[in-house]
């Protein structure tokens, strides 16, 4: 079966997908995105990736190419065509296509992109598994709640994870605080059983993974904190986890090296991961989906 992507207004086959080459996503990296994740035929989180998608097209002061609700269709549709049950739904939105001047252009209409992966269902067993994770510097602008498709310092983060065999990067801010992963939040499990993972605010991207487990939590009744946490006290943190519509709730064992925990997933990781499964299948998503700054 042939994938296929929507853009600028067609149904197109994947490998035929193309936009122009003075497309302001393309030049200047004018552009936002989100990825949902579909769990089972459901896709996780819509309300929040929606409003969230809203808050960054704001900021940056971009056109809505359609209403939400025509991008609703549009999005499930791509998601039927490619036959996707489990996967990734990928939605970018540009400011389109302009002469090249680094000012907004008058008159562009946003320009609109869908594709749809299909990926193997969760596995509760794999995501068990402890991953390493590094820790570089936050390199980053000072707008991380903006779900901009401008990811040069992300991808070089993660490209030097890979280089060191960790799954994922973690960014210090000048601070020594660690801000998030580069496609990822951050979260530990501190010496004293403290969940905690950092407050939402313009040092991160705010979640929707990490909504649905801070909402999971306080439903059981797990407490937890939101706020920095540095890299000394994640070093010595009894268990670490990372989230995101891709990750899920994933086990981290070890950080620069450093083994966490004992080396195997943490008691309270292992719980979290459970509620957030039973949380988007019984809820769907976040409910409370207004909390972007
Ligand atoms: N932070 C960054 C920098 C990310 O790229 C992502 C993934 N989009 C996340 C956090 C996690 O967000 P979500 O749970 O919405 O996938």
């Amino acid at each position: 079966m042939s994938r296929i992507a929507y853009v600028n207004g067609q149904y197109v086959p994947h490998q035929d997908a193309a936009v122009h080459i003075e497309d302001r996503g393309y030049q200047f990296a004018d552009g936002v995105y989100e990825v949902f994740a579909v769990h089972q035929g459901r896709m996780v989180g819509e309300q929040g990736h929606m409003d969230r998608l809203a808050h960054s097209l704001g900021e940056l002061r971009i056109d809505w190419p359609m209403s939400a609700r025509a991008l609703g269709v549009i999005i499930r549709e791509v998601s039927r065509r490619n036959r996707v049950r489990d996967g990734l739904i990928y939605l970018q939105i540009t400011r389109g296509v302009a002469r090249r001047d680094h000012s907004f252009p008058d008159n562009t209409e946003s320009a609109l992109v869908v594709t749809a992966r299909r990926m193997p269902p969760l596995d509760k067993e794999q995501l068990r598994k402890g991953v390493g994770v590094i820790t570089i510097p936050d390199i980053r602008w000072q707008r991380h709640d903006i779900k901009s498709v401008s990811l040069l310092p992300n991808i070089i983060g993660k490209q030097q994870a890979r280089e060191a065999g960790a799954y994922e990067a973690w960014m210090v801010n000048n601070e020594g605080m660690i801000t998030e992963g580069t496609a990822s939040n951050a979260w530990i499990v501190t010496k004293d059983g403290e969940l905690v993972t950092h407050n939402a605010s313009h040092a991160i991207l705010n979640g929707i993974t990490r909504l649905s487990v801070l909402e999971a939590a306080v439903a059981a009744g797990v407490p937890f904190s939101e706020r920095a946490f540095s890299v000394e006290e994640a070093m010595q943190a009894k268990e670490a986890f990372v989230t995101s519509s891709t990750s899920h709730v994933k086990a981290v064992t070890s950080i620069d090296g450093h083994s966490i925990g004992n080396g195997h997933i943490g008691e309270l990781t292992s719980r979290m991961l459970d509620l957030y499964v039973d949380f988007i299948e019984t809820k769907g998503g976040p409910q409370n989906t207004n909390t972007w700054n």
